[in-house]
């Protein structure tokens, strides 16, 4: 089989859908269900119907675009990523995936090649988590990780929930049909630009991902006691933000001293109560992210930062409540999947690097019903979420390549 990527295409649609945004270009902002992302979801399905592929929506907007197999019952090969965009974001995240996943399939569809089991291209609603707080939304209903009821209580910084937002853009079936049923997937395989900068420092094309890290995110409420920044005196203060300090420098600890390099932490958001340059902070709420690819070191790693900012609210006499927002597990990848991958980088005598996918994905999810792979191309300086993250026409049409190949093994 000769496959051929259409290189010139694929940009050209790259840059058309950067286009699709809501600020100017360079920057590409495309939250979830706004009008930018109803647009460029239409044009997708366009493109897709244009490839002769049969597409479906589901209640939460997951989009499907299958290629039919010559045998219909068999297990769906799926490949698939997601095209919202964080705002003041490039042009390459999750868009690689889900152009280069189509490419793939016109190349297959050229070479003449048929397959046996259907090969479905799939566009996850919500990959970010701007407007509703929670990542991956699409591909946690999917797979039954995050339930029906739990998502209908999700809200927007407007307080719109998931169901009227859902609704309004046109999505108007019931959650409870969106889990796919067991045993739906052959294999699921995503394409992703890295977002990291090992690729590119140790000049190698691919990355195949074998681990994807497990993420936690939790919120710290501190409550301590404000008042006069002038007429309060050191010694009767409980300040919230200097207890906070504390428990972020705890929180950066925790993770440098778990042992094991994989094991991050970051307290991203600070907010701060009044807020006024004369009055002492009596609230903070602090939001905290914590991940590691081994889920016993990362929960031990909690608690120790639970404990340690026990002890720290104690000693400065506030008080501090944690709430866990999520928790997800890590997942292995398939090592069939692996193989399929590998096979078509030797045979195109393409280094590549076996790696842990340190940020997260729908493929963590859809690990949960399917046997999943990842594999990575590099992104210049590693940057990404942000308008100059680059990936090169060279590195995309090389991961669309062993995308394509590594469809067919997978789907004879
Ligand atoms: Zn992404």
């Amino acid at each position: 089989m000769r496959l051929e990527i259409d290189r010139g295409r694929l940009l050209a649609e790259i840059e058309a859908l950067a286009l699709i945004s809501e600020a100017e270009p360079p920057i590409v902002t495309r939250i979830v269900f706004s009008p930018s992302d109803l647009k460029a979801r239409a044009w997708m399905k366009s493109r897709c119907a244009e490839a002769g592929l049969t597409v479906r929506e589901d209640a939460i907007g997951n989009t499907f675009a299958r290629w039919n197999g010559s045998d219909p019952t068999a297990p769906v090969v799926g490949t698939g990523s997601h095209i919202d965009a964080i705002p003041n974001a490039g042009k390459y995240d999750g868009v690689v995936g889900v152009l280069g996943g189509l490419e793939a399939i016109r190349a297959l569809q050229k070479s003449g090649f048929r397959p046996r089991h259907s090969i479905e291209l799939l566009i996850f609603t919500s990959e970010e988590p701007t407007r509703f707080g929670i990542g991956c939304l699409g591909s946690r209903v999917l797979s039954g990780t995050l339930t029906p009821d739990a998502a209908r209580k999700l809200t927007d910084k407007d307080g719109a929930s998931v169901d009227e937002v859902r609704r309004g853009a046109g999505f108007s079936g019931e959650l409870e049909q969106v889990k796919l049923p067991g045993g739906y997937y052959e294999a699921f395989v995503e394409l992703h630009i890295e977002q990291g900068p090992l690729l590119e420092q140790r000049h190698t094309p691919l990355g195949i991902v074998t681990n994807i890290a497990a993420p936690a995110s939790l919120r710290i409420l501190i409550e301590g006691s404000g008042g006069h920044a002038g007429a309060v005196l050191m010694p009767d203060r409980r300040d919230a933000l200097c207890a906070a300090a504390e428990m972020i420098l705890a929180i950066e600890l925790g993770a440098r001293t778990s042992g094991a390099i994989d094991t991050v932490a970051t307290v991203g958001i600070c907010d701060v109560f009044p807020g006024a340059v004369n009055s002492i902070p009596s609230r903070v709420r602090l939001s905290v992210d914590i991940r590691d690819t081994d889920l016993q070191r990362r929960d031990r790693v909690m608690r120790t930062i639970e404990t340690r900012c026990n002890s720290i609210a104690t000693e400065r006499r506030v008080a501090v409540h944690f709430e866990l927002l999520n928790a997800d597990a890590p997942a292995d990848c398939a090592p069939s999947i692996i193989d399929a991958l590998s096979q078509s980088c030797r045979e195109h005598e393409l280094n590549f690097l076996p790696m842990v996918s340190r940020a997260y994905h729908d493929s963590l999810f859809i690990a949960r019903i399917a046997p999943v792979a990842m594999l990575f191309i590099p992104c210049r300086n590693g940057y990404s979420h942000r308008p100059d993250e680059y990936a090169s026409p060279d590195d995309i049409a090389r991961g669309t390549l062993v995308l394509a190949e590594t469809l067919a093994s997978l789907s004879k």
